[in-house]
């Protein structure tokens, strides 16, 4: 079978053109299918004598399993197929296109014993999706449909580009066809630009009435002026189509000009063809392209998730939802924080989006799922976008401004991150915490005494919570938490998180500081730069700069430590000296906290003797001088095998550190994640690791 594509810009002529030269080889008894590849499906209407048929696309859309909906025979028994599109303006005809071209051949909708398939698409932008019927297994050869003004003679060189993108060098191009305007100059203007391409100009139609005359009475000019010079133009490419051999015939390679050649063209220069053209395909090779961590919308949904009476409506396709509600509640669970975040997918709804959407736009959907969720009692709700309307151009922000509009109560936030396109999961953290600032009151006068903490996860370990010294080291200083922000938060909540006066990360992370920093810029908060401490050393040294920052007086910050001293001597009375003579060694990254594990050898007994970690970088919180000084040897790249072998060496009682992989060790390991802030944290951590050695003594 041979595939002919007709490119050209809209308005050119390709349809006419299409449909005679359809309606002269199917008259010479060549079995022709022609498929019309523009949303305006008017394609086949001569051939079919004014009557529209249903699109591929309508098909798709349809309750019918009848794929002969899509074909209508027309003149001299022609297969007429168009592809149909979206509205202006709406989805992403590209996008129509591919999946129409997608369905015809998973259904084999045009019939196998035809002759010549000729596709008319329009050329005007040719994205990925226009240039399927280009794909080396659809079209053998490419006619190009010009008149002589520049627009199109612009159209035609991007449909050059599009073949040079699949294939450079290869020949596919049979040449322009030249549809006059009656221009003066006009074939001179075309032939210029045909010889700067190097193509032919194979056929040249006069500007005659004749084709309009025809078309008004539903024929081809080919049935209605047999022996026109029109249907000699159309002739002449039907003569060229028939001797086109399956391995190219007269072919020419795509050579598209560059802008300034374009520009010589359209001041009717010639272009220096001794010159060798500048125009540079651009073929992404996959160490061209940016590699993103992450899926932004998946990283924007965590985020607004942490609001924790929102809803979050996913606007993607349902592959999307999955993957985010599987993700999430895996991280929940693995990172203990399903008390305050409760199951991603209780709260997280999506408008599953369907190929068709994708086509047509699935605002409808959106406009529908956010009604739902506002019937249901939400209010506030937070809508992430993904790849698909990022592509199609949804415009979620209109939507969500809408039904604001509608629903004055309910706060309606877009978060327009569409998947990858704005950046990794770390930019679309960002972008979703500043959306959600949208919704704070920033007019609030910030309280003297009140603080927010950032990165607070309400840990379902009702044992280690249960050691979370947080709120007593805040409100020992005369201080109070305005909010716990993410995680712990209710929308009201969040609404007034400029009552606080300053910004206190709970724990050190880049999410965290970057949190500070949004919150700093968006809402004018203050940001405190150090985190919640964790055993003696650090909640002493903390209470004392803390305090010192928030104004609060030293006898303040003297009796806070006098408390939590105590907590470590009451539990040092109790349990000192229990694991003498016992040896541990600390397998974890460098960025860990072990300064507590330290203090708890001290206070137990047990001597640590090694500290291994998987990774390579200085520590954040102790620096290895300071491990040294106290004669722990270091040694750092060391991974599970690594580990195994020095542990045969070392033959220590216990393992203590942060990694799952601890689980598979056969001795006493206590793998610790964090402790909760403060001195108790700590001490519940020592507790635990007595347990795990006394039971393993039994
Ligand atoms: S398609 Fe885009 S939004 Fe969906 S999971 Fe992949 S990267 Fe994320």
């Amino acid at each position: 079978m041979k595939q002919i594509a007709i490119y050209g810009k809209g308005g050119i002529g390709k349809s006419t053109v299409s449909a005679n030269i359809s309606f002269q080889l199917s008259s010479e008894g060549f079995k022709v299918a022609q498929i019309g590849c523009d949303p305006k499906h008017d394609s086949t209407r001569l051939l079919l004598g004014g009557k529209t048929q249903t699109t591929v696309l309508d098909h798709i859309n349809s309750d019918s399993k009848d794929i002969g909906d899509t074909v209508s025979v027309g003149k001299n028994g022609i297969l007429c197929i168009e592809t149909g599109g979206p509205e202006p303006g709406v989805g992403c005809a590209g996008r129509g296109i591919l999946t129409a071209f997608n369905f015809m051949e998973n259904n084999s909708v045009v019939a196998k014993d035809t002759d010549i398939m000729l596709y008319d698409v329009l050329g005007d932008v040719v994205c990925g999706g226009f240039a399927v019927p280009l794909r080396r297994k659809y079209a053998n050869a490419v006619f190009i449909v010009t008149s002589g003004e520049f627009m199109s003679l612009y159209a035609a060189n991007n449909v050059l580009k599009g073949i040079r993108n699949f294939d450079i060098d290869k020949c596919r191009v049979a040449g322009l066809i030249l549809n006059m305007r009656g221009n003066e100059g006009e074939y001179e203007y075309v032939k210029n630009f045909a010889d700067a391409v190097g193509l032919p100009i194979v056929t040249k139609i006069p500007r005659s009435s004749k084709f309009a005359e025809a078309e008004s009475e539903g024929v081809t000019v080919s049935e209605k002026f047999p022996d026109s010079e029109e249907y000699k133009a159309i002739h002449d490419i039907v003569e060229i189509i028939k001797n086109l051999n399956g391995a190219g015939g007269k072919l020419y390679p795509a050579c598209p000009l560059n802008d300034d050649e374009l520009d010589l063209i359209a001041k009717g220069k010639p272009v220096n063809k001794d010159e060798k053209s500048t125009y540079s395909s651009r073929i992404l090779a996959v160490d061209e392209r940016n590699v993103l961590r992450g899926c932004g919308s998946h990283a924007a949904c965590l985020c607004c998730l942490g609001i924790k009476d929102a809803d979050v409506i996913v606007h993607g396709p349902k592959s999307c939802h999955f993957f985010f509600s599987v993700g999430l509640d895996g991280e929940i669970v693995y990172e203990n924080k399903a008390k305050a975040l409760r199951s991603a997918s209780e709260r997280m709804f999506s408008t599953d989006l369907t190929d068709y959407s994708s086509i047509f736009g699935g605002i409808k959907e959106l406009g529908e799922i956010i009604e739902s969720r506002i019937a249901a009692g939400t209010r506030t709700i937070f809508v992430v976008s993904t790849c698909v309307p990022g592509i199609i151009g949804d415009d979620v922000e209109g939507v969500c401004e809408r039904m604001h509009e509608k629903h004055p109560d309910v706060d309606v936030v877009p978060v327009d991150v569409d998947g990858i396109l704005n950046g990794g999961g770390f930019q679309a953290r960002e972008m979703a915490l500043r959306r959600m600032c949208s919704i704070a009151d920033k007019d609030l006068e910030p309280d003297n005494d009140a603080v927010n903490m950032i990165g607070y996860y309400d840990e379902i370990d009702k044992v280690l919570a249960r050691g979370d010294d947080m709120r007593r080291l805040i409100e020992g200083l005369g201080l109070r938490i305005n909010s716990c922000f993410l995680n712990d938060t209710t929308a009201e909540e969040f609404k007034r998180v400029r009552k606080g006066r300053v910004n206190l990360m709970y724990s050190y992370s880049v999410i965290n500081r970057n949190i500070c920093r949004v919150l700093e810029s968006e809402m004018g908060i203050p940001w405190f730069n150090g985190y919640m401490p964790i055993g003696l050393g650090q909640t002493v040294s903390w209470i004392r700069e803390f305090g010192r920052y928030m104004g609060v007086s030293d006898d303040v910050c003297e009796r806070l430590i006098g408390s939590v001293n105590n907590d470590y001597d009451g539990f040092k009375a109790q349990y000192g000296g229990r694991l003498e003579g016992k040896k541990a060694v600390i397998y974890c990254p460098t960025a860990t906290d072990i300064d507590w594990v330290l203090e708890m050898g001290d206070i137990l007994g047990f001597t640590i003797t090694d500290i291994y970690c998987p990774t390579n970088s200085k520590w954040i919180n102790a620096d290895e001088v300071h491990f040294a000084d106290r004669g722990i040897r270091m040694e750092f790249d060391v991974n599970y095998d690594t580990l195994c072998e020095r542990l045969d060496e070392v033959r220590p009682d216990m393992v203590i550190g942060v990694d799952q992989m601890l689980s598979r060790l056969t001795i006493p390991h206590y793998n610790f994640r964090r402790p909760r802030a403060g001195v108790r944290g700590a001490i519940e951590c020592g507790k635990r690791i007595i347990r795990m050695m006394e039971v393993s003594m039994i």
